[in-house]
């Protein structure tokens, strides 16, 4: 098959960058698809920037490789950088240059510069070039860094939280222009820690954790892990059967508060549905959490939970 035979637009062979003491990465397996938005989620220190920057060659790995398009990403990093259209995490500083001359610095660098691209870019974001770096707000540094990344018109594009600094109207302007640049072709690897950024335009996402990969998974397929929250009303007077719920497999955090119920039910409802048979109910009301809410929980653990595989 003709996916199978494309060379990995990103892939990662137990890659490991050991700062001592745990932080750092370790032993990162993974493969990125052309054409394919990755989304590689985590919290604080997870180890997001770390393989980002493996990835461009900025730092070297203790062990393992990282390529992209088959280039070793430290042996070739000139053709890497080449390639591909980052965004690092922190905006470099570039004094009293103009944003136009921070665009042809490194247009020039690059050896190719799309000025149409630039002008449509700026505009799109309402960036003045004209401008010197360090008279630009937080919000129009990263705005200038999304023109350097995008303005090439790259077919790989690594952005390391690309929406920090933005505010809300801008970061629509950027969704869209992620939308745009996949539906060309483009494959997109995103770091975040905001859900609903992942949620929008990844196809599959990864989660970090201390260093490490605990999960990759289609968003579709996160999305399936049921978890409801239930509230159940009980008609006054009428038994609770408490036990049966407490004994009921995937219903957890039982908690009785007179005629009232509330509960976790994780997968199925049959097994709630059973228990609550020939019981008299006056209201259920059932909540999913949001995506958001899922990872949190699954962060805030000591370990992380068991995701479905
Ligand atoms: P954030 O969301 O805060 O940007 P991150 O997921 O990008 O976090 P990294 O910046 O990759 O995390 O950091 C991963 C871990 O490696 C952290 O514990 C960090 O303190 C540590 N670390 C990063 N760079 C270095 C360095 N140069 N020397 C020592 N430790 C480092």
């Amino acid at each position: 098959m003709l996916v199978e035979m494309a060379v990995a637009a990103i892939r990662a062979s137990r890659l490991t960058k050991d700062y001592g003491s745990g932080h750092g990465l370790f032993d990162l397996d993974l493969q990125v698809s052309p054409q394919e938005v990755f989304g590689f989620l985590g919290p604080n220190g997870a180890g997001k920037t770390t393989t980002i920057r493996l990835l461009m060659g900025l730092i070297h790995p203790t062990s393992g490789g990282a390529y992209v398009f088959g280039l070793d990403s430290g042996r070739d990093a000139v053709e890497v950088k080449r390639r591909v259209g980052y965004l690092p995490g922190d905006v470099p500083e570039f004094g009293s240059l103009r944003g136009s001359e921070v665009v042809a610095y490194l247009g020039g660098m690059r050896g190719r510069i799309d000025r149409p691209t630039v002008r449509a870019l700026a505009e799109r974001f309402d960036l003045d070039l004209n401008r010197r770096f360090r008279e630009y707000s937080s919000g129009n540094k990263q705005k200038l860094a999304i023109v350097l990344a995008f303005m090439h018109r790259p077919e790989l594009l690594i952005l390391d939280e690309p929406t920090s600094g933005l505010d809300p109207l801008n970061q629509q302007e950027f969704y869209a222009l992620l939308q745009e640049t996949r539906d060309a072709g483009a494959t997109i690897f995103l770091s975040s820690h905001v859900l609903s950024e992942v949620e929008r335009v990844c196809d599959r996402v990864g989660i970090l954790r201390s260093g490490r990969l605990v999960k990759v998974a289609q968003l579709d397929e996160l999305r399936h892990i049921r978890v409801h929250q239930v509230e159940i009303e009980f008609a006054p007077g009428s038994e609770v059967p408490e036990s049966r719920l407490r004994s009921t497999l995937g219903l957890e955090d039982v908690k009785v508060d007179g005629n009232v119920v509330t509960c976790s039910v994780h997968g199925s409802f049959d097994g709630l549905l059973h228990a609550i048979a020939g019981s008299k109910v006056t209201n259920l009301v059932s909540t999913e959490p949001s995506l958001e809410e899922l990872f949190l929980s699954f962060f805030d653990e000591p370990r992380p939970k068991a995701l479905p595989s």
